[in-house]
């Protein structure tokens, strides 16, 4: 049985980025450049007013002449200023040709078609000059940066429509058991059957991290099912999900499976509590994790293990959880031959372990907001510092 971090340095040196893609920028939230974006014009695309006032072109006195008006939207390649004659001018409006400065309302005392400014502005005051953000051609924005709403902003705002980013993975959610009722369509829990509830879990646990395509699937206990329904969904994903029938029990068929369609196995079975017969393996470059059943433990696996695999796959390297170190409120005193994750709750730097850590129990896991992760064989005081894992 492996460690915790072997068990993870394993999967990160296994798992390699995917290829690239264009897509439209509509959709790229989330995913990570491969190229970095040309603008074919220049940001802003010609000089604007940042004010509310008037575009003036200086001469001797602060006393101005005023021409017309340029409101945000108006083409004003056609109006240029002459010495002391003034327009009034819109935030967002392009300047006059000719305009030296552009001075805000709050500074000026209008009189008919006169201004008198009180307070003159230097050259160049309150102007986006064209281009100052971006230069018609250059490119912006880095390889390898992932996309957020400012840089899609950004794209939009220089008339780039499409990106070149990293594929996100294909990933199948595969639920076994044939105590599985899923309670969308169940009418009613019949004895012996369960409410299923990983399959749902981990679909919205990708979502949150940005996933959207998402295979979820559900076979029974049968040795015939679960190999044709994995080879399937092999066939069609870079990623399986799999949740049950990967411990030794007669009717966990997952690990005979995978090996007979070819998945070479990486590991299985990590020193930890809990998910202790976590299986990891590998076909060409598609990955496989098969999470034990009890919903906890599989969500558990879920965070520490596949989260940084599928980060990685989409270009965004390794990237983990953030590990802080927090202070226990209570003293642990009962060591465990196997490294621990608990469901606790970090509040101000402090850490209070949650009841109800039944890998089978997920009420108390919708109530935390981190895991601490805790070494084999380990005791703690009350106050000292343990490794927070934050949800
Ligand atoms: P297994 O790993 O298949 O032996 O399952 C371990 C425990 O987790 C059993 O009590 C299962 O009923 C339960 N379990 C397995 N899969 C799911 C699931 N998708 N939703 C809820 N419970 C599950
Ligand atoms: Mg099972």
């Amino acid at each position: 049985m492996i460690s915790t971090s072997k068990a993870i340095s394993l999967i990160e040196s296994n798992t390699h980025r995917l290829g690239s893609v264009t897509i439209p920028v509509n959709y790229s939230l989330g995913y990570v450049l491969t190229e970095s974006p040309k603008s074919e014009i220049n940001l802003p695309p010609f000089d604007q007013s940042a004010m509310d006032g008037y575009a003036v072109r200086f001469h001797e006195t602060d006393t101005f002449k005023v021409i017309g008006e340029i409101k945000a939207g108006d083409d004003a390649s056609k109006i240029s200023l002459n010495k002391g004659e003034a327009v009034k001018i819109f935030t967002g409006g392009m300047c006059p040709l000719g305009c030296d400065a552009v001075c805000r309302i709050e500074d000026i005392d209008e009189n008919n078609d006169q201004i008198t400014i009180r307070v003159l502005p230097k050259t160049g005051t309150n102007i986006r000059q064209m281009g100052e953000q971006i230069r018609k051609g250059d490119s912006f924005l880095p390889n390898g940066l992932i996309l957020n709403p400012a840089a899609i902003g950004l794209l939009a705002n220089t008339g780039v429509n499409e990106v070149n980013v990293v594929k996100k993975p294909v990933i199948s959610i595969i639920s076994t058991g044939n105590e599985l009722v899923d309670s969308a369509t169940a009418e009613k829990l019949q004895p012996g059957k369960i409410f299923e509830s990983n399959g749902i879990m981990l679909k919205t646990a990708l979502e949150m991290y940005g996933h959207n395509s998402i295979n979820k699937v559900h076979l029974e206990d049968q040795y015939e099912l679960v190999l044709e329904g994995l080879k399937h969904q092999l066939s069609i994903s870079d990623v399986l999900i799999i949740s049950g029938g990967i411990s030794v029990g007669d009717y966990d068929f997952v690990g005979e499976a995978l090996l007979e369609i070819g998945v070479e196995q990486v590991f299985y079975k990590v020193n930890q509590k809990p998910g202790k017969p976590l299986f990891f393996g590998t076909k060409s470059n598609k990955l496989i994790f098969a999470l034990p059943g009890n919903p906890a433990a599989a969500l558990t696996c879920f965070y520490i293990y596949v989260l940084p695999a599928l980060n990685k796959l989409m270009g965004k390297g390794f990237l983990e959880l953030d590990r802080i170190s927090g202070k226990l409120s209570a003293a642990i005193n009962k060591p465990n031959s196997r490294e621990q994750f608990l469901k606790v709750n970090y509040l101000n730097g402090g850490v209070e372990i949650l009841d109800g850590q039944s890998s089978a129990m997920l009420r108390s896991y919708a109530e935390t907001n981190a895991l601490v992760h805790l070494p084999e064989n380990s005791t703690f005081d009350s106050e000292e510092e343990v490794t927070v894992i934050l949800l």
